[in-house]
């Protein structure tokens, strides 16, 4: 429904759409309106608010997106959104406070700290898989750190594209807050203005659009992009412990999340072990007819049913591989004899498709890790910690699972964010916070002792630089 006029979305008008609500938005900020810590405290209970009151109606949107289940919605999307809005609101007073920074000999009289302001107006541009999540987590932040912002959720989770569209704004201030219904159309409209911020959650080619638009105006971005996660398993390792853990991160939310293993580096040793192992994992999580199971969810649209379909032709099948375009339906599937060469390890699978391909070592499996872009995680297995230190101490990647898939996201003390083409910035948490504030160098002096300074003043001479160089070395700084 692009730039169709929800309740409370954004008006359409055909010469410049977004025009008035980003210059309404900015006199918002001008005012001063969004800066104080109460202001901030009662957006996010609103928010949270809104969590609460419309919890059956965000599950049954997630649900009708992506066939969601209840337990999955609450876990990853409503539960998720809220402990960060509880968060936000027990540590907003802390977060917002003035950062004391070390001083000199010659500014010891002076006041010296870092000021979180907000930038201004902010831009939160969304993806489907977590929509809520996705949308809200960031929203947070932007809101705890007193900015004005605009939505952006994707058009093609539309069931909770319209709960954010129709019930958000009811209950968040719309003098600074507007949510934007449509597609890249109305992306694109909106990129062409100047935001203070922007935060993108999507793949890397939109990625490269967002920031090439930003760089017109110089506008600093947060790029949370996706890649390939890859996935070591050592030999020495317990296979069904190892199917179970890879299993439920791989297939969790049909596989369409950014920080799943995406594919699986082990020796042909283990792969004859871990195969019968990830089988009678997905029968016992999903029963011996996956499509009935009320915990697997659905493709999200027939564009990427047809894609992921065709990726089931690398390779060999090893378990699954049905699937049925009327339902959206993928069975969780693994391949083997995958090689590196074929489409399934050339894209982001983004979907319940595993495939196992074979290395002889660690070694091999570090070298071809690092010969691909960094990826948003990575995962190692192994009972040997020294083993899993050296996959970490390796390799580079945005987050690292050690013998664990993503449960880091459930940590808001954690950064999460991308590497190279996986991203840039991070947030979740304190780091939101961070993120969507200028940290604003500041010193204050005192009006007077004006005598102090004739030592900085020229004329200049010998005896001044002298003075000036140990005032400001190290050695002065000890003396503190
Ligand atoms: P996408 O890049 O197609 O779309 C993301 C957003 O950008 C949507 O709101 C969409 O409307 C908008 N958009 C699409 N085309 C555009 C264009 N040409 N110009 C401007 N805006 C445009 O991504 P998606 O398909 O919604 O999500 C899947 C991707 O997102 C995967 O690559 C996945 O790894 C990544 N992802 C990353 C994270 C993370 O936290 N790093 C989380 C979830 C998904």
């Amino acid at each position: 429904m692009a730039g169709k006029e929800g309740k409370g979305a954004v008006k359409d008008s055909r010469i410049n759409p977004f025009e008035d609500t980003v210059q309404r938005l900015r006199e918002t900020f001008r005012t001063g309106r969004t800066r104080p810590a109460e202001f901030r405290a009662a957006q996010l209970r609103a928010l949270g608010r809104f969590l609460q009151d419309n919890k059956q109606l965000l599950q049954e949107a997630l649900a009708q997106d992506l066939k969601k289940s209840a337990f999955e919605s609450d876990l990853s999307e409503i539960i998720l959104c809220q402990n960060e809005v509880d968060l936000a609101l027990r540590s907003l007073h802390s977060w917002m406070k003035d950062e004391p920074v070390a001083r000199n000999l010659l500014t010891q009289l002076d006041s010296a700290f870092i000021r979180k302001e907000p930038f201004g107006l902010v831009l939160i541009i969304a993806p489907w898989n977590y929509p809520l999540n996705l949308t809200l987590v960031p929203l947070v932040g932007a809101l705890a750190a007193g900015n004005c912002v605009m939505l952006k959720p994707s058009e093609i989770s539309q069931g909770t594209e319209k709960v954010l569209t129709e019930v958000l704004p009811q209950y968040l201030d719309q003098s600074c807050f507007a949510v934007v219904q449509g597609g890249p159309k109305e992306a694109q409209q909106l990129l062409q203005h100047k935001f203070d911020y922007i935060f993108f959650t999507g793949s890397p080619r939109v990625g490269k659009i967002v920031m090439t638009a930003a760089a017109k105006h110089l506008t600093p971005v947060t790029l949370e992009l996706g890649g390939k996660n890859p996935c070591y398993v050592d030999d020495n390792c317990d296979p069904q412990t190892v199917a179970n853990r890879v299993a439920w991160f791989r297939y969790f939310n049909t596989g369409q999340t950014c920080v799943a293993p995406d594919y699986i580096l082990c020796s042909p040793m283990m792969q004859e072990k871990l195969v019968p192992a990830l089988q009678s994992t997905i029968t016992r999580f999903y029963g011996e007819d996956p499509r009935s199971s009320p915990d697997l969810g659905r493709i999200i649209s027939e564009k990427h049913f047809q894609r992921l379909r065709g990726l089931l032709s690398s390779g060999r099948v090893a378990i699954g591989g049905q699937s049925d375009e009327s339902d959206r339906y993928i069975a969780p599937t693994v391949l083997v004899d995958v090689a590196e060469t074929e489409p399934v390890m050339q894209e982001e699978i983004f979907g319940p498709i595993l495939p196992i391909m074979n290395v002889r070592s660690l070694d091999e499996a570090v070298d071809f890790i690092n010969r691909r872009e960094k990826p948003l995680a990575l995962y190692a297995f192994s009972r040997s910690q020294q083993v899993v230190n050296q996959v970490l101490d390796r390799t580079s990647s945005g987050s690292f699972g050690g013998n664990e898939g993503f449960m880091y996201m459930t940590l808001s003390s954690m950064p999460f964010g991308g590497v190279g083409l996986s991203g840039m910035g991070r947030y979740h948490g304190k780091f939101s916070f961070d993120t969507f504030s200028n940290h604003r160098g500041c010193l204050l002096s005192c009006s007077g002792l004006e005598k102090l300074n004739d030592i900085r003043y020229p004329p200049y001479s010998d005896w001044n630089k002298q003075l000036i160089r140990w005032v400001l070395g190290p050695k002065s700084c000890t003396l503190l």
